[in-house]
């Protein structure tokens, strides 16, 4: 995990009773992270809370463990009790699968209701009783719309990634959701950034609430070794393909702008050797979990996925993201970049820049604070990075250097697919 991690708080300190902190344990986390030590204590107070932490930080079991308690402390309903708004499917599944790693030696159920797969079933547990829902705002509007659920029970009300359930265009249906529950609940916000849309939100529905922030919001940002290289948009693919095989990267996930990025840059580097696959919103629930899972599982090695479907994904020990283009908004670097470097591990980005983005190069530095400088592209020998040799666009710099000279695409099995491939560690 980034900077965020350190922190001297034992669990123990914290207010949690045995049977989560023995949960915390089973998890094998030996002291909370930075949010954790802040929020859980606060959290469990009953007072509204906002946090500025984005995924990584280990800010799911900071609302988690607290909800857990207080729900375990109050009498038994046939109620909902907490609800936790996400802004996407795999975050609400990565919610769901926390409550029940932590909730292991609790009586408490969870469920989580979301878009994109049959509404039926998630009725059906939902019948059964549930003591907190995770959902997607879109899907649970539809719940309450067709009055297949009620809120009226509420005690805690936790909007996470808050930023992110602004960005794609949920005010409305949260607002909506707002009329639903009780006024008289404990609310907590986690919210990668504070900006003025938060600040408002947090205004409309929360009461004083205690603001927690962390010293660097955007600290991914500055435990993750970030590096800049120039690339001509159209020579992307190759260079990308020479840099997996030239370092020998294990596992990449990458990151593009579109879902059409996504499946082509996933075929060009099939067409390379390289065994990759995508992920993004046209693929439905199903082929996005198990697609997911597969990556997880080292079932192949390059994850190219867009924003939206890689919002939230908590993939263990991953050494490496590429920036395949720069995402459009800045705060999504932070985002991207903050798949890398979890939970302790050592985290490296990597971002091919066209001479078009080096404008957003320099909105991206400003709001991490730092000057961002493009650097040649790598000259690796048995996957080591041996000197830098290109100083300028590749197109132009390959005429001058032969020794970084990426071919022109040929099917795979051209020499230096078939080379680099033998070459790769598996
Ligand atoms: P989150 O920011 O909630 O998505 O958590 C990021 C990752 O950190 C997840 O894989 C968690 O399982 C892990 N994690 C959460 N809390 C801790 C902790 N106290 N110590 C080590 N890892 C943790």
């Amino acid at each position: 995990m980034n900077n965020s991690m350190s922190n001297n708080t034992p669990f123990s300190a914290l207010g949690l009773d045995q049977t989560l902190l023995q949960a915390v344990a089973d998890a094998g986390y030996q002291q909370p992270t930075a949010i954790q030590a802040k929020a859980i204590p606060m959290a469990l107070t009953g007072r509204d809370l906002m946090a500025s932490a984005q995924t990584g930080t280990g800010k799911t079991a900071s609302f988690t463990l607290p909800i857990l308690q207080r729900l375990s402390q109050m009498r038994a309903s046939q109620n909902i009790r907490a609800l936790v708004l996400v802004p996407t499917r795999e975050l609400a599944i990565q919610v769901l699968a926390s409550f029940q790693t932590y909730g292991a030696h609790t009586s408490l159920k969870t469920t989580a209701v979301y878009g994109g797969v049959d509404m039926e079933q998630q009725l059906l547990t939902l019948q059964a009783g549930v003591d907190v829902l995770v959902a997607t705002p879109g899907r649970l509007m539809d719940m309450l719309n067709r009055r297949h659920v009620r809120l009226d029970g509420l005690r805690i009300l936790v909007l996470d990634e808050a930023d992110r359930m602004l960005d794609l265009g949920f005010r409305d249906d949260i607002a909506q959701i707002m009329t639903s529950v009780p006024g008289k609940r404990q609310n907590l916000l986690f919210s990668a950034t504070f900006s003025k849309e938060i600040k408002q939100l947090a205004h409309d529905f929360m009461r004083h609430p205690v603001k927690i922030e962390l010293e660097n919001p955007n600290s991914a940002a500055n435990t993750v070794s970030q590096s800049f290289y120039p690339v001509d948009q159209p020579d992307k693919p190759e260079i990308l393909s020479y840099l997996i095989h030239g370092g020998r990267w294990p596992k990449v996930l990458v990151f593009v702008r579109t879902k059409k990025a996504a499946n082509k840059v996933a075929d060009l580097l099939i067409e390379d050797g390289i065994n990759a696959q995508a992920i993004h919103s046209d693929k439905n629930q199903y082929q996005r979990i198990r697609t997911l899972e597969d990556f997880k599982d080292n079932y192949f090695d390059v994850l190219v996925a867009t924003d939206v479907a890689a919002r939230g994904l908590d993939i263990e020990q991953l050494p490496l993201v590429v920036n395949y283009d720069l995402p459009k908004v800045p705060q999504d670097y932070v985002h991207r970049i903050g798949r890398t470097g979890r939970a302790g591990q050592k985290g490296r980005a990597i971002s091919l820049v066209n001479p078009e983005e080096k404008k957003l190069l320099a909105t991206i530095g400003q709001l991490i604070n730092k000057s961002l400088t493009i650097e040649p592209l790598p000259y690796f020998e048995h996957g080591e990075v041996r000197e830098a040799v290109i100083n300028e666009p590749p197109a132009q710099s390959r005429k001058k250097n032969s020794r970084v000279k990426p071919k022109k695409r040929q099917p795979s099995g051209s020499s230096r697919s078939a080379v680099s491939k033998s070459s790769r560690k598996r």
